[in-house]
């Protein structure tokens, strides 16, 4: 329901969490440990995301947000880029990187030619705030081994950012899974072994054939973004969902590889307090530092 009026932030929520007024009697945040966000999507007081984020008990504003970062310890965050793609409209706080977004309108556009996109790509890459390019396969529908996503690879390597990927579920009816199919990356993962690609919610609800792409191509890591969604009750989820978690939990431990997993929310989407904490009950504990920071540090080459 909620998913038709957010239009193109891209979710990959494959299951609805039961609603809860329960709240859970824990401050977040609370053992200090720092947090980066690696999955936001970032448009204070944009009506759609305005009524997504009262459905996750939160207000779609900057000062929420940042009330929010700072109570949870989240030290930076990760947009990734929804607007439309002129550079004037990629301004964020400090606390915020951002990767410029690929959609639909990037290719066969009726007013503007493919070198537009291309030029107008690399003039974001050259932005230390800019940490990458965010497609939309499955929205877009063109698989990722298309000629017309060459030139964007070729640039991300030649300025060393990083190449984020929608995997998954998709939102939209008129989606098409065959694009958005975690095992797309494999032929452009070995294609540019020096580009750095992340893919998005870890393929969910195809977390087998994500988890042997991710195991097989080292320069593949996987955010754990939108797996859940709105202000839920985290022990009805465990309890109803316990299946479905034994199993993600599952590929991740086959996948293996945790400095290549980071923490992301995919807000609005979610209560921020609940996700992290959802999150460490699935990350094993020794890992947390890794995928809740350092791993996005890395992955993203933030400069903090
Ligand atoms: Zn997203």
């Amino acid at each position: 329901m909620r998913r038709q009026n957010v239009d193109k932030i891209n979710l990959i929520l494959n299951f609805k969490m039961i609603k809860s007024n329960c709240s859970i009697n824990k401050l977040y945040g609370d053992d200090k440990m720092k947090i980066i966000d690696a999955h936001i999507h970032y448009r204070p007081g944009y009506e759609p995301f305005s009524a997504v984020a009262e459905s996750s008990g939160h207000k779609n504003t900057s000062e929420h947000l940042k009330h929010e970062f700072e109570k949870n310890n989240i030290v930076h965050a990760i947009v990734m880029g929804n607007l439309s793609p002129e550079l004037e409209n990629h301004i964020y706080p400090e606390y915020m990187s951002y990767c410029f977004g690929l959609d639909s309108s990037c290719f066969k556009n009726p007013t503007e030619p493919p070198e537009y996109f291309i030029s107008l790509a690399e003039e974001h890459l050259k932005r230390e705030n800019c940490t990458g390019i965010k497609l939309y396969p499955g929205y877009c529908p063109m698989y990722l081994s298309d000629k017309q996503y060459e030139p964007f690879y070729e640039l991300a390597e030649k300025h060393n950012k990083t190449v984020a990927i929608h995997t998954g579920a998709l939102s939209r009816g008129d989606a098409l899974l065959k694009y958005s199919h975690p095992l797309t990356i494999d032929e452009i993962a070995v294609k540019y072994p020096k580009v750095q690609f992340v893919m998005c919610h870890f393929g969910n609800p195809f977390l087998s054939e994500a988890a042997a792409v991710a195991e097989k191509n080292k320069n593949v890591a996987v955010d754990i973004s939108g797996i859940v969604e709105g202000d839920f009750d985290i022990e009805s989820c465990f309890e109803q969902y316990h299946g479905f978690i034994e199993i993600l939990k599952s590929w991740l431990y086959y996948f293996g590889d945790y400095s290549r997993i980071m923490y992301g929310s995919d807000w609005p989407i979610v209560n921020i307090g609940k996700y992290i904490e959802f999150i460490k009950r699935i990350v094993p504990e020794k890992y947390h530092e890794n995928v809740f920071f350092k791993n996005a540090v890395n992955i993203y080459n933030l400069k903090l």
